[in-house]
């Protein structure tokens, strides 16, 4: 049926989020610090809210797209959002944020008589707006059935993960995978390269053999074997580094929070941090590659 939803951050990914409710039929009340963005949803057909706190008042459902976790406590628990809704309002966190805070969400918003679900995405600002999202949900299964509806507006497909914080769990040890991934296929055509070995013969070999992954033959990071990766774009974005090395520390932070020696998902959170805030600033994680042949010894 349609639906009341209080949408909080409507910038690259939840601007095209709140739309495409819109489109499908759904009274969107948004509101964003940014009075610009405010703006272009209301063209989208989005309603000013006009604060946090009113989009929440009276929405059955209250979506939040937020850069860190500090902004999604914040909004819940200091700008009083959680106090301005009504009791058992379900509020679906879609921001990639810390496991702790996000459990932390929870926690505040059930105390508060609120249900709550962590459902952060994969796919993009191309996803967000062609609705073709991945979401990865925590929380009860009650709160995943009333949200799936919601979550096929604005994506291909909703996994649910288990409870609290579980959703934000699976995108981090994902993106850890494929931050690895990416470094281990960057290393290895170097490699192949300086032994004289053409980018498209490893591709060649690599991906029908032992070798294959996303990285590899979605995202090949050298030009030509893969022509829709950025590489071939001058690793025009895609993926952007600083993204990439923000779910790498999250993952950081909670391997080191659990003990867990993960040593490689360390070293690439630091590869990829030295370079989200150096050349790969506007790149796509896959410039990583670029790093490594300027290391590499005359
Ligand atoms: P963004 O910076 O474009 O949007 C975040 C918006 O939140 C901004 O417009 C900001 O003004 C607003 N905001 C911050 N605090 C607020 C507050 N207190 N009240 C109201 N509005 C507030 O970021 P984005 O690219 O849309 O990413 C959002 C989240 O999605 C991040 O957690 C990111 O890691 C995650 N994510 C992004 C991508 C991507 O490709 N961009 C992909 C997957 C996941």
């Amino acid at each position: 049926g349609t639906r009341t939803i209080g949408f909080i951050g409507l910038g690259h990914m939840g601007g095209p989020m709140a739309a495409n409710l819109v489109e499908d039929g759904h009274r969107v009340l948004g509101y964003d610090l940014m009075p610009e963005l405010l703006a272009q949803a209301v063209e989208s057909g989005v309603e000013d809210a006009g604060s946090s706190a009113h989009a929440a008042a009276t929405a059955d459902v209250v979506i939040t797209m937020l850069p860190a976790g500090r902004h999604v406590l914040g909004l819940y628990r200091d700008e009083g959002l959680l106090a301005a809704a009504r009791p058992g309002t379900l509020f679906i966190d879609c921001s990639t944020i810390d496991v702790a805070d996000a459990r932390a969400a929870h926690e505040a918003a059930t105390a508060a008589g609120m249900r709550a679900l962590d459902a952060p995405v994969s796919g993009g600002v191309v996803g967000a707006e062609a609705g073709t999202l991945t979401f990865m949900a925590g929380g009860g299964g009650a709160e995943f059935a009333e949200a799936e509806p919601l979550l096929a507006v604005m994506g291909k497909k909703a996994v649910h993960c288990g409870g609290p914080g579980a959703g934000q769990a699976a995108k981090i040890c994902n993106n850890m995978i494929l931050g690895i991934s990416m470094i281990a296929v960057s290393e290895a055509f170097v490699l192949g390269e300086s032994l004289g070995l053409s980018a498209q013969s490893l591709f060649d070999v690599a991906s029908t053999a032992s070798g294959q992954c996303w990285a590899l033959t979605a995202n090949c990071p050298v030009p030509g074997p893969v022509p829709t990766s950025p590489a071939n774009r001058d690793y025009r974005p895609g993926f952007a580094a600083p993204l990439m090395a923000k779910d790498l520390a999250l993952a950081a932070s909670a391997a080191r929070a659990g003990g867990v020696p993960a040593e490689l998902g360390l070293r690439a959170a630091e590869l990829y941090a030295e370079y989200a805030e150096g050349g790969g600033a506007d790149q796509d994680f896959s410039g990583i590659v670029t790093t490594l042949r300027r290391g590499m010894a005359d």
